[in-house]
């Protein structure tokens, strides 16, 4: 569903340009999770905020990346918004910067089903209800009225989960989602995204500087170092029989 072949991104800086990502390929089918771990700075985030559009004007992306099959880089802003509105979902580390402090959690699910599916207010009520289930919230029906601030780190960032199905997404990006919070509640929220890409169908690209994150949770997994690709393959090949003496180096932090 998502190809990205080739694709770097370079920053000017007065020292000339300083590439941040450099012949990133990867592809993701429906349904599939991909994992990408490297250390910070690698430029995990930045390939996906090439992804997405969502770079300064003055870095230059290069390359591209296929969405089902039509190219989404370059795309003029009205476009991309689209494509980021209702086809590619990201979730970052920080929820509070995906919700409105205004809003409640129920009126804010039930417009992004709103905006998806034509229909009644009433109807997008029920369905945010059933989306706050599905992510596993406790008192499903109080968080409705609640706003984001009342909620814990946790449980926001299973609501921006719920958002992110409430549009049906192709792919769900979630750069290092669960960075921010403890051991236990990563958990919950590591199965609420896999819970959310079982019912929207949709490919997960899961990016974290923490391998432990990836662990059971994906299907291939992606290395990065220096703004490249490493090496790619399943959990077990990559972690477990590395190729690359870098992917060994990061090995030193698994458990
Ligand atoms: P982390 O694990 O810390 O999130 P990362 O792998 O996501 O790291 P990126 O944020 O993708 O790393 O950064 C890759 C490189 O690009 C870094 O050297 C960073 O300093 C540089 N960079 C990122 N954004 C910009 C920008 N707007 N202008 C200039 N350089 C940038
Ligand atoms: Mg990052």
């Amino acid at each position: 569903v998502l190809e990205v072949s080739d694709l770097s991104v370079t920053f000017p800086s007065d020292d000339g340009p300083l590439p941040a990502v450099r012949q990133v390929s990867y592809k993701v089918r429906r349904g599939e999770a991909l994992g990408i771990v490297g250390e910070s700075g690698s430029g995990k985030s930045v390939t996906s905020m090439a992804i997405m559009g969502l770079l300064p004007r003055n870095a230059k992306v290069e390359g591209s990346a296929r969405l089902l099959g039509r190219e989404i880089i370059g795309l003029d802003d009205k476009r991309i918004s689209e494509v980021r509105g209702q086809r590619i979902a990201m979730i970052f580390q920080d929820p509070l910067t995906s919700l409105n402090p205004v809003y409640t959690v129920g009126y804010q699910i039930a417009e992004a089903v709103h905006a998806h599916r034509k229909v009644s207010r009433k109807e997008a009520l029920a369905r945010a209800l059933e989306l706050l289930e599905i992510v596993g919230i406790p008192s499903p029906e109080q968080r409705l009225k609640q706003y984001p601030h009342e909620l814990s780190g946790g449980m926001r960032q299973r609501v921006v989960i719920a958002i992110a199905m409430a549009n049906d997404p192709d792919v769900i990006i979630a750069d290092e989602p669960t960075t921010a919070l403890d051991v236990t509640v990563q958990a919950q929220v590591l199965d609420a995204l896999q819970r959310a890409r079982r019912e929207t169908g949709a490919a997960l690209v899961l990016i974290t500087h923490d391998l432990g994150v990836v662990a059971g949770q994906v299907d291939r997994v992606g290395v990065m170092y220096a703004g490249r690709i490493m090496e790619m393959g399943s959990v077990e090949e990559v972690f477990y029989r590395p190729r690359m003496p870098y992917a060994l180096g990061l090995l030193g932090s698994l458990p």
